[in-house]
């Protein structure tokens, strides 16, 4: 078995959808970025790439490619996932962390692990999504973006 670790942020800004764990949320802003900047996706992404020893996300999917502008994350989680696979592993279990000051994130919370599961072909009870505020501390806490972390255990087919 190998474990790897996730990490990402996004900054908030208007005029965007907000769009986590591929599901899109209704709120005031979205996440910022060459994609649809789904952070918790990301982090996922990472977290799977780096349990395989296969780098890092901006490795597979440099943001400088236009390929990858405005690309829906759930569809790199889903080719991380097949790299993942080539290597003869499958997942164990993903445990993922979202920190947003707002909206409240519980209510998608099983949406967003079904989405992710799909995309991966897996059981969504192998993805654990928990959300947190950073009680207003912080650019987290000010609204000013949100972060996620994530671990995955991937082990031998
Ligand atoms: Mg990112």
């Amino acid at each position: 078995m190998r474990i790897g670790t996730g990490y990402d942020v996004h900054r908030l800004v208007a005029g965007r959808p907000l769009v986590l764990g591929g599901i899109t949320i209704p709120f005031e802003k979205g996440l910022l970025g060459h994609s649809d900047a789904d952070v918790l996706v990301h982090a996922a992404c990472d977290a799977l790439l780096g349990a395989a020893g296969l780098a890092d996300i901006g490795h597979h999917f440099p943001d400088s490619d236009a390929r990858y502008k405005n690309i829906y994350s759930i569809e790199l989680l889903r080719r991380t996932y097949e790299l993942v696979r080539e290597r003869g592993y499958l997942l164990i279990n993903m445990d993922a962390t979202v920190f947003a000051q707002a909206p409240k994130l519980a209510p998608h919370r099983e949406a967003m692990q079904q989405t992710m599961a799909r995309a991966m072909q897996v059981s969504a009870d192998r993805i654990n999504i928990k959300a947190t505020t950073t009680e207003g501390l912080g650019e987290v806490g000010a609204g000013e973006g949100m972060a996620a972390m994530c671990v995955a255990l991937i082990g031998k087919q």
